[in-house]
C-alpha cells in the first residue's frame, strides 16, 4: 500500500543542469504510472530521486504522506528493477532473491517460503539453481523482478526493464509485468522510451520532453485530447499527419486552408472549440488528424455530416494484413514530399497502387487543432475560456445584442468590435444578466461541459458533476468580471499571485541560545514555517543568506486588518486603489515600494497589516528560478 505526491520537485546538476522541473504529481495506491519520453527527458532522474539514489535538489517527496526526501533508498520500502538486472553474477537464481532478505536477518524458513512464491509467480522454479549466466534474457529479468517482489516493497520501480530483450519477448514480458501489477495490488512505477509500451501498461502515464511534464492522463486521453504537438506526435502509430495552414469563419461555416493547398470544410458548430480568434485566415495553425481518422472514399460509407472530403495522391502501400497503410500527399503534384505528407490507415480489402489519386474522407469530429507559435492544442477537450467579439458602450459590455454592466474595477471605454476572453470558471449558470441557450452538454470525467449558444457564438460553462440543465434549456449566466480579459483596452484578469522581491536572514537569539530566521520584504520581517526553513537550508545551505527570492502567496490566504503600531510578523503597508467587482472588492497595496493585491473592503489611504500563514508562502530562488519552499 503506498501513495506518493511528488511536489514541485526540481533536480540541477552542477548548479546549471536543469534535469527535472516542476515535476508535480500525486499517485494513488497501486496504481500502474509510465514516465514516458525520448532519450535525456528525465524520466530516469525523476525515478532515481523517488528511489533515493539521486539527491532531490528541491521539492517534496512523500510516501504515504510522510517526506521522505532525507531517507536513506532502505528506508523507503521500495524496490527498483534496473535495465541491465544487476544480478550476481557468481550467486544462484535462489541466492539472488533470497540475497536482500538474508542481510534482513530473517528466519530461513521464511526467506524460503518467499523465494519460492516468487519463484512460482514468475515461473522461473526450475532455475532456481541456475547461475545468472545460464539464463536467457527474459528468464534474467524474472530473477530481477523475484528479487524486487521478495521483499514486498510499497512502491516498485522499474528504469526500462524491458528493453534488453528482443520485441517479441518483450510484448510476452509486458503483459507478465502488467499480470505481476495486478496480483501484487502494489504501486508501479515504470520508465521507458517506448510509447507502445507505456500505453499498454501504464494506468496513468507522464510524457515528458526536456525535463518538463507535458502531460498526465490515461493512454485513452493521451491519444484522443493530447495538450500538444509533442504528445500528438509521440502517442501513437502510424504518426498523427500534421498540416501547417489557417482557418476561417464564414457565417455558419469553417475553412480549414492548408498550405498544400487542401481545404477541409466543417460547421462552425463541429470547430467551436476552436477560440474564434483563430478563426481569422491568417494566425498559423497545425492541423492534425489521425490515420485511423481517414477514410477512402467509398460507397459503403455513410455520410453523416462527419466527414470532409479531400484527394490524395499515392506513393507506398504497406499491406499488412489486418489493415493496409496508404502514404501519399494532399497536394497532388507532390506525392513524395514532407509538405502534405499522410498516411491512412484503410481496411485491408482497399486496392490502391502508387501513383493512384483517391478520394478521400477526413474527420469532421476527431482532428485536432495547435498554435503553430505555441505547439498548444488550441482544440481543448476542456476549453479555457469563451473568446467573443463583444463591444463596450458607457460602462456596459455588449456581446451579441446582451448587455452586462462592467463593475468600476474594470474601467474601460466605449470601443466596437474587440475581443473579450471569459475563462471557463468564470461564466456561471441559473443566475445573472446574460441569456443563452443549451446547445450541447458533454460529460468530461464527472463533470459536465455546456455549450452555450448565445447570439452566433458559442459559450462554455463547466459544473461539477451531473449537469443541472439539459439541452433545449434556456439559462441565465452570470460573469465573474475578476477573470475577464479585453486585451484591447489594456484590461487584465485580476492577478491575485502576488509575488514579493526578498531575502532570508538570521537573528541571534540570545534568551532561547539559538538563531531565529525571517523572511525579509524591505524593512518587513516575516517568521517562516519550521518546515520552510529545513527546506531552504536543505537546497541552499548556508547560500540562502544571499540569494535573492521571490515570496509568493495569493490574495486568498491573507487577512487584512488596521495598522496597530508595533505589529509584528505583518507586511504594513497603504492601500492605493479599491477594485470593486461588485461581488467583491480588492484592495492594491503598496507594501515596502512594491505592490500587491488582497482581498478588502475598506477605503483608498488607509494604512494596513497584511498576515499571511507562513505555510502559504512558496518560496523561489531567483538566481536558478527554481521553488525551494
Ligand atoms: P532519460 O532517463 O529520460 O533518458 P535522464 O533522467 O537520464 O534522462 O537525464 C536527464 C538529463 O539530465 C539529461 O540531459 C542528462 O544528460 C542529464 N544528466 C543525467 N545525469 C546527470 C549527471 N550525473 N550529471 C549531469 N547531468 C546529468
Amino acid at each position: 500500500m503506498a501513495s506518493l505526491s511528488l511536489k514541485h520537485i526540481f533536480k540541477v546538476y552542477d548548479g546549471k543542469v536543469k534535469a527535472v522541473n516542476d515535476f508535480c504529481m500525486d499517485i494513488k495506491d497501486k496504481e500502474f504510472i509510465v514516465f514516458v519520453g525520448p532519450s535525456g527527458c528525465g524520466k530516469s532522474t525523476t525515478l532515481r530521486m523517488i528511489a533515493g539514489l539521486e539527491e532531490i535538489t528541491a521539492g517534496e517527496l512523500r510516501i504515504d504522506d510522510e517526506i521522505v526526501n532525507d531517507f536513506e533508498p532502505k528506508d523507503r520500502n521500495i524496490a527498483m528493477v534496473f535495465q541491465n538486472y544487476a544480478l550476481y553474477p557468481h550467486m544462484s537464481v535462489y541466492d539472488n532473491m533470497a540475497f536482500a532478505l538474508r542481510i534482513l536477518h530473517l528466519p530461513k524458513e521464511e526467506i524460503h517460503e518467499k523465494v519460492m512464491w516468487a519463484a512460482s509467480i514468475l515461473g522461473i522454479t526450475e532455475y532456481l539453481e541456475r547461475k545468472p549466466k545460464a539464463l536467457s534474457g527474459g528468464q534474467r529479468q524474472r530473477v530481477a523482478l523475484g528479487r524486487a517482489i521478495v521483499r514486498n516493497p510499497k512502491v516498485f520501480l522499474l528504469d526500462e526493464p524491458l528493453s534488453n530483450l528482443d520485441a517479441k519477448l518483450r510484448a510476452a514480458m509486458r503483459s507478465e509485468i502488467s499480470r505481476l501489477h495486478e496480483r501484487l495490488g502494489t504501486t508501479f512505477i515504470y520508465v521507458t522510451h517506448d510509447q507502445v509500451e507505456a500505453m499498454t501498461m501504464g494506468t496513468r502515464i507522464v510524457v515528458m520532453k526536456d525535463g518538463f511534464v507535458q502531460q498526465i492522463d490515461t493512454p485513452v486521453n493521451l491519444y484522443k485530447y493530447p495538450d500538444n504537438v509533442f504528445v500528438a506526435g509521440f502517442i501513437g502509430t502510424p504518426q498523427m499527419n500534421f498540416f501547417e495552414g489557417t482557418v476561417a469563419k464564414y457565417g455558419d461555416d469553417v475553412l480549414f486552408k492548408l498550405d498544400c493547398g487542401t481545404a477541409i470544410d466543417m460547421k462552425y458548430i463541429q470547430a467551436d472549440k476552436i477560440p474564434v480568434r483563430y478563426m481569422d485566415d491568417k494566425h498559423k495553425i497545425i492541423f492534425g488528424i489521425r490515420p485511423d481518422d481517414v477514410r477512402v472514399k467509398s460507397e459503403a460509407n455513410v455520410d453523416d455530416g462527419s466527414w470532409a472530403s479531400a484527394k490524395a495522391v499515392v506513393s507506398v502501400v504497406e499491406v499488412l494484413g489486418g489493415e493496409t497503410l496508404i502514404y501519399g500527399n494532399l497536394n497532388l503534384e507532390t506525392p513524395d514530399a514532407e509538405e502534405g505528407a499522410i498516411i491512412i490507415k484503410a481496411s485491408p480489402d482497399t486496392i490502391v497502387r502508387r501513383g493512384d489519386v483517391i478520394d478521400i474522407e477526413i474527420s469532421r469530429r476527431k482532428f485536432h487543432v495547435f498554435d503553430k507559435e505555441t505547439e498548444k492544442s488550441i482544440r481543448k477537450r476542456i476549453p479555457d475560456a469563451s473568446y467573443v467579439n463583444a463591444s463596450v458602450l458607457d460602462g456596459n459590455l455588449v456581446i451579441e445584442g446582451q448587455s452586462f454592466a462592467l463593475p468600476s474595477a474594470v474601467k474601460c471605454e466605449n470601443a466596437e468590435n474587440i475581443e473579450v476572453v471569459i475563462p471557463i470558471s468564470a461564466l456561471t449558470l441559473g443566475k445573472g444578466e446574460g441569456k443563452a441557450k443549451v446547445q450541447w452538454i458533454e460529460n468530461v470525467e464527472g463533470k459536465s461541459l455546456y455549450f452555450l449558444k448565445v447570439g452566433d457564438l458559442t459559450m462554455f460553462s463547466l459544473e461539477d458533476g451531473e449537469a443541472t440543465f439539459k439541452v433545449g434549456d434556456s439559462v441565465d449566466f452570470d460573469i465573474d468580471f475578476t477573470k475577464v480579459g479585453i486585451d484591447a483596452l489594456g484590461v487584465e484578469p485580476l492577478n491575485t499571485t502576488n509575488i514579493l522581491d526578498g531575502t532570508f536572514s538570521k537573528e541571534k537569539n540570545k534568551k532561547e541560545k539559538c538563531y531565529d530566521f525571517f523572511m525579509n520584504v524591505g524593512t518587513a520581517k516575516l517568521v517562516p514555517a519550521e518546515i520552510t526553513c529545513e527546506k531552504v537550508f536543505a537546497v541552499k545551505g548556508s547560500k540562502i543568506f544571499r540569494t535573492p527570492l521571490e515570496y509568493i502567496f495569493d490574495a486568498s490566504v491573507a487577512t487584512v486588518s488596521g495598522h496597530v503600531e508595533g505589529a509584528e510578523n505583518v507586511l504594513t503597508g497603504i492601500v492605493n486603489e479599491i477594485l470593486d467587482y461588485g461581488h467583491i472588492k480588492y484592495a492594491r497595496v503598496d507594501v515596502e515600494g512594491q505592490s500587491i493585491v488582497v482581498e478588502y473592503d475598506g477605503a483608498e489611504g488607509d494604512k494596513v497589516d497584511v498576515s499571511i500563514p507562513a505555510e502559504a508562502i512558496t518560496i523561489k530562488d531567483k538566481t536558478i528560478d527554481i521553488i525551494i519552499a
